[in-house]
């Protein structure tokens, strides 16, 4: 998918600053093209990929700036690989950064006192022309979420608060990337965090015909008329965080929220009801796990008809409350996993009380092979809410077979360039 934070630092550069973008999921990156300044997204996942790209480019003499959700989560292990991190959100500090450094007085550090009241930018998708991403168009209506879920690195960034963007910007955008058939994914974190604004937006955007998926607390399916006004503007499906259906493990989440008023099941069939697919997320490797709860979750899942769900264990990002409990209780495998040259994609980072970490492992990856079995996926192809329209049948069935192709992902990949060879040059 296209990557919006991108197109975002692309409209706050100013327009006499020549940009480049590469995507190094899509493209390799030419290192030898003269440029006076690089910037570099880092997520946990692609810290040390992100950190082998700025050696490449330091080694040539170029300075490179660091930000994104990482720099936000462990600002100073990026400040040791980085001439400048970014430490918050861009709208404040990138044109700030980009001043300094193209007039020969950049700092090492740029940290936001605050986050913006507002997101007012609108991204530059310029950037991705002549691209291949996938055909679905992402907009952003606000950002962070008013819940503090243990496990949550998005809302440790965000300190548990959301800012939303004015709904003339957003309308201007989807207007403008609206064509026939058009699926738009609106990603933010929760897009039902503030409920007043968010009906807001969905009043606003009832007329303009469009299709759009989302993520969602279980919340909203506490509130019919949220749930209509999105119906009524194109809501397809959301992505909904059930985590767990013990309440022991709710609890230790601190997302025993996801229980009130009937709890999952209850939320699932007023979601049929209303006409709207359900991406469910389920988490593994709390402390009140045993071998039970994955069957009861996947069980859960196809019995519900959701469109398609996710099974996956526990993974401690730096930053949350869950790492630093996991850190105080001596139970991290690989205190940075995401540096760690032995750590591999689908471990288990820490030590689970419930069972072992072997055992955590291949149950998720059972999980998932039994719920993308074609007994399960034509069990919930029945379902009214996943077949009444023959276009998102098709796609059901589609994703779910992509799914059952690769129920083991990236598992045992290493995280970076494997093949990169070098030392990873940190600022002296
Ligand atoms: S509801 Fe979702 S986005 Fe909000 S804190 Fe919990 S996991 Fe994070």
């Amino acid at each position: 998918m296209e990557p919006l934070p991108a197109a975002t630092i692309a409209a706050l550069t100013p327009p006499d600053v020549e940009r480049r973008f590469y995507d190094d999921r899509l493209e390799p990156i030419p290192f030898d093209e003269p440029t006076d300044l690089v910037a570099i997204s880092v997520e946990t996942y692609t810290a040390r990929r992100a950190y082998q790209i700025a050696s490449e480019y330091r080694r040539r003499r170029v300075p490179v700036v660091m930000g994104g959700f990482h720099a936000a989560l462990c600002p100073d292990e990026v400040a040791r690989y980085a001439d400048a991190v970014v430490i918050g959100e861009a709208e404040e500090l990138f044109p700030r950064m980009l001043d300094d450094w193209r007039h020969g007085r950049g700092s090492h550090v740029y940290r936001a006192e605050s986050r913006p009241r507002s997101l007012r930018v609108a991204p530059d998708r310029s950037i991705f022309r002549g691209k291949r991403y996938l055909p679905i168009r992402l907009v952003e209506t606000a950002r962070g979420c008013r819940f503090a879920c243990e496990f949550c690195a998005i809302t440790a960034v965000f300190t548990a608060t959301q800012v939303r963007a004015p709904i003339e910007r957003v309308l201007t955008e989807v207007r403008a990337l609206k064509r026939p058939g058009q699926l738009f994914f609106f990603i933010d974190d929760n897009i039902v965090s503030d409920l007043a604004g968010a009906k807001e937006l969905f009043r606003a955007l009832a007329g303009e015909g469009i299709r759009w998926v989302g993520q969602a607390s279980s919340t909203v399916a506490c509130d019919e008329e949220c749930l209509a006004l999105m119906r009524a503007c194109g809501c397809q499906g959301l992505l909904i965080g059930f985590e767990s259906l013990g309440a022991e493990q709710l609890g230790q989440m601190n997302k025993g929220w996801n229980l009130a008023r009937g709890g999952p099941s209850a939320a699932m069939a007023t979601l049929r009801r209303h006409g709207i697919r359900v991406y469910g997320t389920f988490i593994f490797g709390y402390d009140h796990d045993d071998a039970a709860a994955f069957a009861r979750s996947v069980n859960f899942a196809r019995d519900e008809g959701m469109f398609i769900a996710a099974f996956n264990h526990l993974t401690p990002f730096p930053g949350t409350p869950l790492y630093t409990r996991l850190e105080a209780e001596g139970r991290l495998r690989f205190p940075a996993w995401w540096l760690d040259p032995a750590y591999r994609y689908g471990m288990v980072p820490f030590i689970p009380r419930g069972m072992p970490v072997e055992e955590l492992e291949q149950r998720c990856s059972a999980a998932r092979r039994a719920f993308y079995g074609w007994d399960s996926i034509f069990a919930r192809a029945q379902a009214r809410v996943n077949r009444h329209d023959p276009w998102m049948l098709l796609n059901f069935l589609a994703i779910n077979a992509m799914h059952r192709a690769d129920v083991v992902g990236r598992n045992h990949l290493p995280l970076g360039d494997a093949a990169w060879t070098g030392e990873l040059l940190r600022v002296s």
